[in-house]
């Protein structure tokens, strides 16, 4: 940190978040380029998503030793996984041992969020600030803010008279909710409901579901891991690793068998059952075309719907969980242990509010058409505000007076989901128009921070100090992003992606589908012509004295 006669302090770098982008933006930026990195983080501890995602069930859907970080040696051998696909609180355990192992808590403000950050363009340096009072000045701002990182509230009237307890999944008491004897309403059935609902009805006296929209969702196949098993992925990481990072979702899937038109179906059907026993997210992969041809779409549906009838006993409760509204895979498939099984549990009912959406809260429950249900506690499993909420909710000035929420407001566009036009030296790390939300996000996440960091480098090198995305790549990204997506069926769902789940959100999908492998290419390229799309402006204009000039270029 260095100050001039303004009393702000200066870094480097100031970075938004403390979730795992934060977190390896320290130790690269610091602990390889070594510069004097900032960190402001809303919650009261380190982790993003896992910090805040508390709710009963919680845990991740890709396998542990693929949602990890790939970048130390020692984390890796060190860190024992105890489960396939890891909970909550072992995730949140795993980043803070990561945490200590790279000593980054030194730089971390811990229940500080961020409210403006502000970029001065006679000094090329922003000024952020924060609830607290706190601010500090940068050459560079990077927002570390998380997918998934403002929970959607929905506005049913007559919620605050409602006398029991309300919680929502992705806002969970740290001190966990005890259901014990409890009439519990689980509003919500994506992946957090899907997820919370079989352990909610362990210990609920009785659970009501609420069902808008029939979900897709396979079995889990959840286990221990042995220790021979961890040993052998231990061996193996290296390979396994790299194979990750020049795959399309960064995490080794099966692949396809082949196309609808091709396919003996039988074998097809063959392949489904066998994955359905614990392939996870790839049992919706069996066709190759499964997100381009309706056809093998509805194929692959078609053997889900079956399993719910197989697995659900009352047929009218079957046919009220049986998706019809989306083609599978795309909204994330969740994976889930016991979901459609737990309808066949005496105490469990579900409510579709598919026509009949919900009327309102009253003080003793919720309220559907003529029908009251009471509850003692609701459970709103009702989604988030996904890739630009968390950034909308800063306000962020660049040049000009822009606001970059006001810049997005018919769509966000971004250059590679990392830069904007008319912020300069901002990075928005797996912004919207990353691959991020439909890979592993932790390799998307392992890739920004170090393009980003290897770009910073070359600029230093350069002494170049600001350094923007321009209107025309940015243009022409956004469109690709667009036109890739439009070529898949994604676009047919009201998906989060598409910020479809958000009244008044614009819809546009969020995210390059053409592969983390593509884009990693892509991005190699840019760089190795001298960051194409990128304009350059060096230090010659900045002011001696001023903070940006301490800060150094
Ligand atoms: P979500 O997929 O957006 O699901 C929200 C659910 O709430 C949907 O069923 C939605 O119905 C319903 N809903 C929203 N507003 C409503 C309203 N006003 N009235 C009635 N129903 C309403 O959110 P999520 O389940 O939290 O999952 C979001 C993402 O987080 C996932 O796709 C996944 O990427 C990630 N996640 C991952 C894991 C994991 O790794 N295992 C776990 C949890 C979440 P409609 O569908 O009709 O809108």
């Amino acid at each position: 940190m260095s100050s001039t006669s303004d009393p702000t302090p200066t870094y480097d770098v100031v970075v938004i978040g403390a979730g795992f982008a934060g977190i390896y933006l320290v130790h690269k930026l610091r602990d390889e380029l070594g510069l004097d990195v900032k960190v402001f983080e809303r919650g009261a501890g380190i982790g993003g998503t896992w910090y805040w995602n508390r709710y009963p069930g919680a845990r991740c859907d890709l396998e542990s030793d693929a949602y990890s970080l790939s970048f130390n040696d020692e984390i890796e051998q060190e860190w024992d996984w105890t489960e396939r696909y890891a909970s909550q609180p072992e995730i949140l355990r795993y980043i803070n041992f990561v945490a200590d192992k790279l000593d980054v808590r030194g730089n971390i403000e811990l229940n500080s969020t961020v409210t403006r950050a502000v970029f001065d363009e006679d000094t090329d340096t922003w000024t952020v600030s924060c609830d607290t009072g706190a601010s500090a000045k940068a050459r560079y701002l990077m927002t570390a803010t998380g997918i998934l990182s403002v929970p959607s509230m929905p506005t049913f009237e007559g919620m605050e008279t409602f006398e029991g307890r309300i919680y929502h999944t992705g806002d969970w008491p740290h001190e966990g909710v005890d259901f014990a004897g409890k009439r519990v309403a689980v509003i919500g059935t994506g992946s957090s409901g899907i997820q919370s609902i079989p352990v909610i009805a362990e210990q609920a006296a009785q659970l009501t579901v609420f069902q808008r929209t029939a979900t897709f969702t396979v079995p889990a196949a959840n286990r221990p891991v042995t220790e021979n098993e961890r040993n052998a992925t231990k061996r193996s990481y290296k390979q396994l690793r790299e194979q990750m990072r020049r795959s399309q979702v960064g995490v080794l899937l099966d692949a396809g068998i082949g196309n609808f038109a091709d396919v003996d179906l039988r074998v097809a059907r063959g392949e489904l059952e066998r994955r359905w026993r614990g392939a996870g997210m790839s049992t919706a992969m069996v066709l190759s075309d499964n997100l381009r041809s309706i056809e093998a779409n509805e194929f692959t549906s078609q053997f889900v719907r079956d399993k719910i009838h197989e697995i659900v006993d009352d047929p009218a409760v079957a046919r009220m969980l049986e998706p019809h509204d989306y083609p599978i895979g795309t909204k994330r498939l969740p994976i889930d242990t016991n979901y459609y099984d737990t309808f066949n549990r005496e105490h469990v009912r579900l409510v579709s509010i598919r026509d009949t959406p919900i009327t309102r809260f009253s003080p003793a429950g919720i309220v559907v058409g003529d029908t009251e249900y009471e509850f003692d506690a609701i459970v709103l499993a009702t989604g988030f505000d996904a890739s630009t909420g968390a950034l909308d909710r800063i306000h962020i000035e660049g040049i000009d007076g822009r606001i970059m929420r006001e810049q997005w407001r018919d769509g966000a566009e971004s250059y590679l989901g990392l830069a904007s036009p008319g912020f300069p030296n901002l990075f928005t790390v797996t912004g919207p128009g990353s691959p991020a939300i439909l890979t592993n996000v932790i390799g998307s996440i392992e890739h920004h921070v170090e393009w980003i960091a290897e770009y910073i480098a070359y600029l230093r090198a350069e002494g170049i100090t600001r350094t923007e995305a321009t209107t025309e790549a940015t243009e022409a990204w956004t469109a690709h992003v667009a036109e890739l997506a439009s070529m898949t069926l994604y676009p047919r769902a009201a998906s989060w992606y598409m910020g479809a789940n958000i009244p008044g959100k614009p819809r546009v999908f969020l995210a390059y589908i053409g592969g983390l492998h593509n884009y990693r290419d892509r991005c190699e390229r840019i760089a190795a012509d001298g960051y194409l799309g990128f304009a350059h402006a060096d230090r010659a204009r900045i002011p001696a004295g001023s903070a940006a000039a301490a800060a150094g270029s």
